[in-house]
């Protein structure tokens, strides 16, 4: 197997790996500071994050039975995969996506099947509800907003893949790690809304983007009760230390300067993808924090390395599956996107 690696180059402008480019909110570090003033380095931390758990729970209104915390998504799906389909289980997803959902589900023993999307990235309720039914994956991934794609699955879609995964004893994961990109609260839909102790939906979220803290790693999943708790007989005792957790209770008391700094990504997306129409390339409607596109006429692997000569680094996605010559940039600050798009142009020329 080849590892999972995002290239990292000495560039001036970062625009690869769909981070926040604005940092959390004014006076986190100082707050921050003043906590761990007072932990108990010597205890170990709550085991299952009960205290962190209990503020995630607060936010979406639910129990915190229903709350799952790890370091990262990343670590979330790893438990979840372990926990249902380690050693020889049967992993469904719809490609391309994000690639880590395939490779832990192979470094967990699980087959993978995959179904290709549409030429619009899209997965559809069809689709998806013949796929479920096909192949009976134990877990069916949707990943809406999709990375690298940015598609967002309509509401339908999801209501069609949990309805296949119930018939058959399925669990479906919709992962949200770009959900607050995809417009404002209330009215957007997420598959939360879906969510009760009798449906087999796992929903991931992370702090990494809207939240701004990439450098923490911290996930969570919401979850039927009787599935978080296989979960926390899967993950590793105190899996979550002291400072993650304190991070997390504190990062939530400023959830409206999250909301903020995500509709200044939006704003900045449409900014990028006007733009972007006016340039030989075609790319895709996105509800995340990046946009995939495709130079014209171009070779993609060249269009990336121009833009590395030119000190702006974004996704080289053209050699994956289904993304022939594609590109993805991550929003940055104003001043980064339009560093980007005056390369990109230039490049071009
Ligand atoms: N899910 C998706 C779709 C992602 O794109 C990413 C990060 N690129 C993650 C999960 C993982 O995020 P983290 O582990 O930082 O929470």
């Amino acid at each position: 197997m080849k590892g999972y690696h995002s290239p990292q180059v000495d560039v001036r402008v970062r625009l690869n790996t769909n981070e926040s480019p604005f940092a959390p909110a004014e006076g986190f570090r100082e707050a921050l500071a003043e906590r761990l003033a007072s932990v108990d380095w010597n205890r170990y931390p709550p085991r299952a994050a009960e205290p962190l758990r209990a503020g995630i729970a607060a936010l979406h209104g639910v129990s915190p039975d229903n709350v799952i915390a790890a370091n990262g998504s990343n670590e979330v799906i790893q438990t979840l995969l372990l926990t249902y389909a380690g050693g020889n289980g049967r992993v469904g997803l719809f490609s391309p996506t994000y690639a880590l959902h395939s490779h832990i589900a192979r470094i967990v023993g699980a087959e993978v099947v995959t179904a290709t999307r549409a030429p619009d990235f899209r997965v559809g309720a069809e689709a998806v509800a013949r796929f479920a039914a096909d192949e009976r994956p134990d877990v069916l991934f949707l990943c809406s907003p999709n990375n690298p794609t940015g598609t967002v699955e309509d509401p339908e879609t999801v209501r069609a893949a949990l309805e296949a995964v119930s018939d058959y004893g399925g669990v479906l994961v919709v992962d949200e790690a770009y959900i607050q990109f995809t417009g404002r609260r209330p009215g957007r839909f997420t598959a939360v809304d879906l969510q009760d102790e009798a449906t087999p939906l796992v929903v991931c979220r992370t702090f990494s983007k809207a939240w701004a803290l990439a450098a923490v790693r911290l996930g969570y999943a919401l979850a039927p009760s009787r599935i978080v708790a296989e979960m926390h007989k899967v993950v590793l005792p105190y899996h979550l230390d002291v400072m993650t957790q304190e991070i997390g209770m504190l990062c939530l008391q400023h959830a409206a300067a999250a909301d903020r700094r995500a509709a200044a990504v939006v704003a900045e997306r449409e900014r990028l993808a006007e733009h972007l129409s006016g340039l030989p390339v075609r790319h895709w409607p996105s509800g995340a924090n990046f946009i995939l596109f495709r130079p014209s006429g171009r070779d993609g692997a060249a269009v990336w390395q121009g833009l590395v000569d030119r000190s702006v680094l974004v996704r080289d996605c053209s050699s994956w599956e289904g993304l022939r010559d594609c590109l993805r940039v991550t929003v940055g600050t104003p001043e980064e996107n339009t560093l980007f798009l005056e390369a990109l142009a230039a490049v071009l020329r």
